[in-house]
């Protein structure tokens, strides 16, 4: 089956699309916005299947912020939400150590104040994290590193969006998995890059990737494209794969997400995977393809416009 390309210009078809499913999984970054700039109509869209009695998630890979956080970004963007709603990638990784390491009560954290945050509302407490000198304090030579003395009650590493990510942090985080190779080792996200302007910057996966390379271990995605967020976001809200849409810019994160949770899928063309790609196709044939393809989310809010 091959890659239906919607059109702007054919509000019918798009009434079409919305009317086949009560569930919509948005991507944040490249859908809604690009970094703080609503993309065109997209509010009006969102408002729409509001007023349809649709059902709405927000889901993003950032682990920056913790959901109390993107409340704030949605309100200052005159997006109403519900904190329920909203799904990023700090708040999965707290969520997965909640049900699958409910043992956990400290962990060593690369990351943000939002991971940190999430980490806290489910009872673990961060070691590094936001605390911006740690690490340089336990690391300013190679002999600190050798005496660098172990926190026992650790039993878990999470990598997460860290700005200040250094040598210090990966090692500290690298020794803390050689020494106990039964730890929690879990990944917010693994993107490769983001997309800030019109420029790609190193994304979470680089730095979960130099560490998976320090110690020969794999890291436990709990972002996108991961089976069990898509899995647990399906269980715990009772939603059904059939009328659940995932919308997103990306096809490596968010198109596999909705093809691992059995949902269909729309491609958006105003981030990083470009539609019009004539690569698109056979990319996509590689990895999974999007059910359907559009210029941009705001399109959907024409279909509201009577022919
Ligand atoms: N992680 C970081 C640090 C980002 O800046 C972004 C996008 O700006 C993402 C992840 C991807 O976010 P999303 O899943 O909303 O596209
Ligand atoms: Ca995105």
């Amino acid at each position: 089956q091959s890659i239906q390309i919607l059109d702007d210009s054919d509000p019918q078809a798009l009434a079409t699309v919305l009317d086949s499913y009560d569930t919509f999984l948005f991507d944040c970054d490249g859908v809604l916005w690009r970094g703080s700039a609503l993309l065109p109509g997209s509010t009006r869209t969102l408002a729409l299947l509001r007023a349809q009695g649709k059902r709405l998630f927000f889901v993003t890979n950032n682990s920056s912020k913790s959901r109390a956080e993107y409340v704030a970004k949605f309100t200052k963007l005159n997006i109403p939400v519900d904190i329920s709603e909203i799904v990023p990638s700090s708040w999965a990784a707290a969520e997965y150590v909640r049900i699958q390491y409910p043992e956990v009560k400290k962990a060593f954290v690369i990351g943000s104040q939002g991971l940190v945050d999430e980490l806290n509302l489910v009872g673990v407490t961060s070691l590094c994290g936001a605390d911006q000198s740690y690490a340089t304090r336990c690391f300013a030579t190679e002999s600190d590193f050798l005496s660098a003395e172990i926190d026992k009650d650790v039993t878990a590493v999470l990598c997460g969006w860290d700005l200040t990510f250094n040598f210090a942090k990966l090692s500290l985080a690298s020794l803390y998995l050689q020494r106990k190779p039964t730890a929690a080792f879990i990944a917010t996200n693994k993107d490769a890059f983001d997309k800030l302007a019109d420029r790609n910057i190193p994304g979470n996966g680089c730095a979960v990737a130099a560490l998976e390379q320090s110690v020969g271990r794999e890291a436990v995605n709990v972002g996108k494209p991961s089976r069990w967020l898509i899995n647990y976001l399906l269980r715990t809200y009772n939603l059904n794969p059939r009328r659940t849409l995932v919308i997103g810019d990306r096809l490596d994160t968010d198109i596999q997400l909705g093809i691992a949770g059995g949902c269909d899928t729309v491609l958006v063309g105003t981030g990083c995977t470009t539609t019009e790609d004539a690569l698109l196709e056979q990319e996509a044939r590689k990895v999974g393809m999007p059910t359907y393809v559009l210029s941009h989310v705001g399109a959907f809010s024409l279909s509201a416009i009577p022919s």
